[in-house]
């Protein structure tokens, strides 16, 4: 019966390997299925012979198999419930591990037969001591606790545990528990009223063992898909953590930056996250306040991670709502490292800063070359003494308006005047005095004179006037009041001294005739022009100066 059993065991041992990809869930069974068959081996060992040493061997090593199903079960309990990826902390397996480590080594020592002593010379019929008693406090303590478990995930519905899976597990450990425990009642409590069954233990290990295996197979706990599924999550550039509804860490890749601080099983403080790793710009309180709401299907902030000076790598985190129905689910958030983007654009910043500043200096010299050009032209045209216009600007002037006048007839008067005697100016008050009364006498003229008259200093102490639209009358009037303005300015010549004051000699021509004239004659036109008035000019020094002479 027990190597009937052993073969079936093997037989579920061949299958699993050969059908199924190997995760550390199914090592953790496989090696849970290597206990199991320690039992039928030493059951049919202690029956194969008659020698007592070989008997003690073979009894120990099926109860050693036997202890350590408890924890072995217990592991699977936790695996089942934990999901694929739980990796038991070491002070877990070590605490658990202990007493199916020590009690084995008191079955081996067997002090003074208190694990087992023989009946009659041999171990075929024997008497179980303390030490057997414990391992069965042991089993059923394991047995309890891994219920507790299984019962605990199996009422919370647990998503991630699989709510049908572990209730399966459930039956598979309590057909595990039933028969040793009938074995216990039968052959060992009430042995001398009963006869032996045998083989009780076993067949409860290969019902429990193929009700278990098909559960598991049943809702493809282990298949390929599940192993393919979190390497296609794993292998994804993105970080990806899935939150419960309480925030609780319950599924993540291995893309999350460790430095993120997030693990399985703990629950995500999204504030004290935000706090260490947000941007400059503080902590992102409208993503954080949108969080903590669980409002909008789905949010979005970035962080950056790495410390001071150093390299540092920026992320956008993405959360989104997992609801099933009205109710909400959990959350899963999205990491994705926007490092190159981010520093794409950073660069571009700096680089568009840089042109802007390039671009005001450019502007800003342009403004200069702009302003001194002005100045340039300014000078080009001004007489730097009195601020009149110069002869050549009067000339180019004229040029133009000459031409217009002429032909739209529009009358227009020229003014030649020069400073009487002046040469007796320079003589007695010297030529700073003398440069004075030129600036002042331009100075009193201009004031007579319309906004649209062009004054110009045409030599030393001679100036030229160009009066547009203005005919015979309005220019001798106008001609004698600039005189009588010159006459009657005073001019200061130093401390101590009496103001003077000069008078001019002025040629005056108007045009009110219409002539024509091409482009190419204006020069000689105004040449001709400036002769007659200059005639004009020198009659009235010779007429006795201070007057007006028209031509
Ligand atoms: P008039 O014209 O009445 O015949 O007598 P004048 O003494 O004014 O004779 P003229 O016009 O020929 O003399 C001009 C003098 O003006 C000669 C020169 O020394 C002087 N002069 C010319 N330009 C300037 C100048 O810019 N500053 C000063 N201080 N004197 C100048
Ligand atoms: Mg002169
Ligand atoms: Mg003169």
């Amino acid at each position: 019966m027990d190597l009937g059993l052993l073969l079936g065991l093997f037989a579920i041992f061949v299958y699993v390997f050969v059908k199924n990809v190997i995760t550390t869930q199914y090592k953790v069974y496989l090696l849970f299925h290597v206990f199991m068959m320690l039992w039928p081996i030493g059951q049919i060992g202690v029956h194969s012979t008659d020698r007592p040493h070989l008997q003690i061997i073979f009894i120990t090593l099926s109860f050693v198999g036997f202890t350590m199903l408890g924890f072995g079960w217990l592991l699977f309990a936790k695996f089942l419930v934990n999901g694929a990826y739980y990796r038991p902390g070491r002070n877990v397996v070590l605490l658990t591990l202990a007493p199916s480590l020590l009690l084995p080594a008191a079955m081996i020592w067997n002090p003074d037969n208190l694990f087992v002593a023989p009946v009659g010379g041999g171990y075929a019929e024997r008497v179980y001591g303390p030490v057997f008693w414990a391992v069965i406090v042991q089993l059923v303590g394991y047995f309890l606790y891994a219920i507790g478990i299984l019962r605990k995930a199996y009422r919370s519905g647990d998503a991630r545990s699989g709510g049908p899976r572990v209730g399966n597990a459930l039956i598979g450990l309590v057909i595990l528990v039933t028969l040793p425990t009938l074995d216990l009642v039968v052959n060992v409590a009430l042995d001398p009223w009963l006869p032996v069954v045998p083989g009780m233990t076993t067949l409860s290990i290969l019902l429990s063992d193929i009700y278990f295996l098909f559960s598991l197979q049943k809702h493809r706990s282990f298949d390929l898909v599940k192993v393919a599924k979190q390497d296609v999550i794993d292998t994804l550039s993105v970080g990806i953590v899935v939150l419960d509804e309480h925030d609780v860490v319950i599924e993540m890749n291995r893309n999350v930056n460790r430095s993120l601080n997030i693990a399985r099983g703990k629950r995500l403080d999204m504030e004290a996250l935000l706090a260490a790793h947000s941007l400059a710009g503080g902590v992102d309180e409208a993503f954080l306040n949108g969080f903590r709401a669980h409002a909008g299907d789905r949010i979005h902030t970035e962080i950056s991670i790495g410390a001071g000076n150093g390299p540092r790598q920026y992320m956008a985190m993405h959360a989104a709502r997992v609801r099933a129905g009205a109710s909400l689910r959990g959350r899963v958030i999205t990491l994705q490292d926007i490092t190159e983007l981010k520093s794409l654009v950073m660069k571009s910043q700096e680089h568009n800063h840089s042109l802007q500043e390039r671009n005001r200096a450019l502007i800003y010299m342009q403004d200069e070359l702009f302003q001194a050009n002005r100045k340039l032209e300014q000078m080009a045209i001004t007489d730097s003494l009195t601020g009149c216009f110069n002869r050549r600007f009067m000339m180019q002037q004229l040029e133009h308006e000459v031409l217009t006048n002429l032909r739209y007839r529009i009358p227009f008067a020229v003014f030649l005047f020069d400073i009487d005697l002046f040469k007796l100016v320079n003589d007695t008050y010297g030529h700073v005095v003398g440069d004075e009364v030129i600036r002042r006498t331009a100075e009193a003229v201009r004031g007579t004179l319309r906004r649209t008259d062009i004054l110009a200093r045409y030599g030393g102490e001679e100036f030229a006037v160009y009066l547009p639209h203005t005919n015979k009358e309005q220019a001798e009037m106008l001609a004698q009041r600039v005189r009588e303005v010159v006459e009657s300015n005073e001019i200061p010549t130093g401390r101590g001294r009496a103001p003077i004051s000069v008078t001019i000699s002025m040629g005056v021509h108007v045009v009110e005739e219409q002539t024509h004239l091409q482009v190419d004659d204006v020069k000689t036109y105004l040449k001709e022009l400036f002769s007659k008035i200059d005639t004009a000019l020198y009659r009235a020094k010779d007429n006795g100066r201070n007057r007006v002479v028209n031509h």
